[in-house]
């Protein structure tokens, strides 16, 4: 049987200027109407960084800074030991910065559920493995100054992962995740997020006719489990590394 996932469109690899093109399509078609995204500015953001990274220090995340994109790579795959086994969740963020290519090199057991022709159950078993990997790759959707993550996932994988089974988890994030606090960051992803994902997959779902959420009950809904991730038990499991750049949705 052909596979019936609801990411099926999400394609490999992802071509950058997609990333711009939807949010050109969001600014100008959908903002209008739709609530506002973030409740502050770019003039706050530095702060709202700042905050989150003290924070999240002090909920035993470690926490790497970098500017750019290509950066973020090099310190991601000096990261990850050659001969690992490596799942990965679904982010823009994540393909954006090269690491799936990287991961790709046939150095690593790379347990890529974005592979093309793959089946329903195909992609499902690789998912799964990649819950019990040594490294799990994966963005979020928001970072609150309070050093809450938060994330909304269609399938649930994404959000498994980053909450228990791989030993080492590394977030790659953009400046452009961090929100003032976890009402902010909720809105964000259900309100802006979702929503462009939503377009990129090409999906019919009713956020795009509307611009906001609707709760839907759709097939097709790519929003499913949200999480909130307040503090992390264990020091150093998961480490996120912010790039100096806007990446993602
Ligand atoms: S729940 Fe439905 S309407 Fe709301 S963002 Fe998700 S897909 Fe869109």
């Amino acid at each position: 049987m052909r596979n019936k996932d609801p990411l099926k469109h999400f394609k490999y690899p992802v071509i950058p200027s997609i990333v711009e093109n939807i949010r050109k399509w969001y600014y100008d078609s959908v903002q209008p109407y739709a609530p506002k995204p973030t409740k502050g500015g770019d003039e706050g953001r530095p702060t709202q960084i700042q905050c989150a990274i003290k924070s999240l220090e002090k909920k035993h995340y470690e926490v790497l800074y970098v500017s750019t994109r290509e950066e973020a790579l090099k310190i991601v795959m000096a990261m990850i030991p050659k001969g690992s086994r490596v799942g990965v969740g679904g982010s823009m963020t994540v393909q954006q910065v090269g690491i799936f290519e990287a991961l790709n090199s046939g150095d690593y057991t790379f347990y890529n559920q974005y592979k093309m022709d793959l089946t329903s159950d195909e992609t499902y078993e690789i998912r799964g493995k990649g819950l019990t990997a040594d490294y799990y790759v994966t963005g979020t959707n928001a970072i609150t100054m309070n050093g809450e993550l938060i994330n909304l996932d269609g399938l649930g994988n994404r959000v498994a992962g980053i909450t228990y089974g791989p030993k080492k988890v590394i977030i790659v994030v953009g400046i452009n995740k961090f929100v003032a606090d976890i009402e902010e960051g909720i809105n964000r992803v259900k309100n802006y997020a979702a929503i462009l994902n939503c377009k990129r997959l090409n999906l019919k779902t009713p956020c795009l006719e509307t611009g906001k959420c609707e709760d839907c009950a759709s097939p097709e809904r790519i929003c499913n489990h949200l999480l909130i991730t307040q503090c992390q038990r264990k020091d150093g499991r998961v480490t996120i590394v912010i790039v100096g750049e806007e990446l993602g949705f």
